[in-house]
């Protein structure tokens, strides 16, 4: 393949591994036509999947949230360790729909400490003769590393994922990655299955504390390398302002948090809410937000480990809870239907989606659409430059109000 004629819209990438790696499809577009190209794909999934008539979506369309700097932004990565051809350890990422690893530890998204932290787990494989992770047959030790930057605690994790228990000279690699700049997280993760999840369940704190810190807001937060934390700190904070924005509380309202993470938007709810409950599926994650409660001196907040779609429905039935706002951020797949049943027959004031992939958000609002509820607004917010990714925040209300 070869550019004939560039599009005017074509820009030169940062990244010389851009076309390889799974990771940015869209680089070579400017910043202005990515926004474009990504408000477009929310709006024709919500009219296509989601059914609704294009005045409709147009009018309640408000403008997607940018970056000003749409590099470095992301605060995490998981590195996959692998072989090259002449059978050298490398690390790097994949390349589009394969396993195969491009090798590059200097990515555009990433933190720059990124590099260093790579390097000096590759330097000491290579010293020590520590084998990296052949997933083909199951064998070798190091599948991957997690890297974890605090964007404004400066605070930097490395977890070390590994096929087996142990590493050799675990604590030369400790001091080496403690060498690091800001560096106050350093563990070893084991995952000794077959399968393409990267993490496993074990923490072992190899040195310094299991979690780092971050503030979003005015809300501090401690993360645990198994929990999932926003990767984009600066969009984050745009998103969940705008969350709050539409769940319009004026301190009276009961919310529920649905997929609420570490209690990440519930934090940012409660402050401005009577009583805030978030559900969450892991365990870890459920105990960091009851931390970060804690800590940030919130008592009006209330955790519960399970399934959305298990947990809401039973105490609905046992306790006939109730919500003025129900809030729900779920992962790609969307929510369970069992779920929305439930948030239905609850029938909050207001239901404010946060969704990472425009496709099933569509397909849960057409289904809340048919049961009684109405899109009053949404816009997208940007939380992955330089991919086909983007967050979306919609606001929807009772029809009969
Ligand atoms: N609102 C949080 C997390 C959003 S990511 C934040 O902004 O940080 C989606 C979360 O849903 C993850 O933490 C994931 O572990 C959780 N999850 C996935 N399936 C779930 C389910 N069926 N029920 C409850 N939580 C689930």
């Amino acid at each position: 393949e070869k550019v004939l004629v560039p599009s005017p819209f074509r820009v030169q990438p940062p990244c010389p591994f851009h076309r390889q790696c799974g990771g940015c499809q869209l680089q070579p577009l400017s910043y202005e036509k990515q926004l474009e190209f990504k408000q477009n794909k929310i709006r024709n999934n919500l009219i296509r999947i989601g059914g609704f008539s294009p005045e409709h979506i147009d009018a309640c369309m408000e403008p997607i949230i940018g970056m000003e700097d749409p590099w470095h932004y992301r605060n995490k990565a998981q590195f996959p360790f692998g072989y090259d051809k002449e059978g050298n350890v490398v690390t790097g990422f994949y390349a589009g729909r394969s396993h195969n690893i491009i090798a590059n530890t200097d990515c555009a998204l990433g933190v720059e400490e990124n590099k260093t932290v790579l390097e000096t787990i590759l330097a000491y494989m290579k010293k020590y003769g520590v084998s990296a992770y052949d997933e083909t047959y199951g064998k070798g030790l190091i599948r991957h590393v997690l890297i974890r930057k605090g964007f404004a605690s400066g605070q930097l994790m490395a977890c070390v994922v590994i096929n087996g228990n142990k590493l050799p000279e675990e604590k030369t690699l400790a001091e080496e990655l403690w060498k690091i700049p800001g560096m106050t997280s350093v563990s070893v993760n084991v995952n000794t299955e077959r399968t393409n999840v990267i993490l496993g369940k074990k923490v072992r704190v190899l040195k310094g504390e299991e979690k780092i810190e971050d503030t979003i807001g005015d809300v501090v937060f401690r993360i645990s390398p198994l929990s999932f934390y926003q990767v984009n700190p600066v969009q984050t904070k745009k998103l969940y302002g705008q969350a709050l924005e539409y769940a319009g509380l004026a301190g009276e309202e009961t919310v529920w948090d649905l997929y609420c993470g570490i209690g990440t938007i519930s934090l940012f709810l409660a402050k401005k809410a009577k009583k805030v409950y978030g559900v969450e599926i892991v365990p870890e994650a459920i105990a960091d937000a009851k931390e970060n409660a804690a800590r940030n001196g919130i008592t009006n907040a209330e955790f519960f480990v399970g399934k959305a779609e298990e947990v809401l429905p039973q105490k609905y039935e046992e306790e006939g809870v109730y919500a003025d706002v129900i809030v729900v951020d779920p992962p790609r797949k969307g929510c369970d239907e069992k779920c929305l049943e439930t948030m239905v027959r609850m029938r909050p004031e207001r239901i404010v989606y946060v969704s990472c992939d425009s496709a099933t958000l569509a397909r849960d609002l057409k289904y809340l659409g048919e049961m009684g509820y109405e899109v009053r607004k949404w816009r997208g917010c940007d939380m992955f430059p330089g991919t086909v990714h983007v967050e979306t925040v919609v606001l929807m209300s009772r029809k009969d109000t």
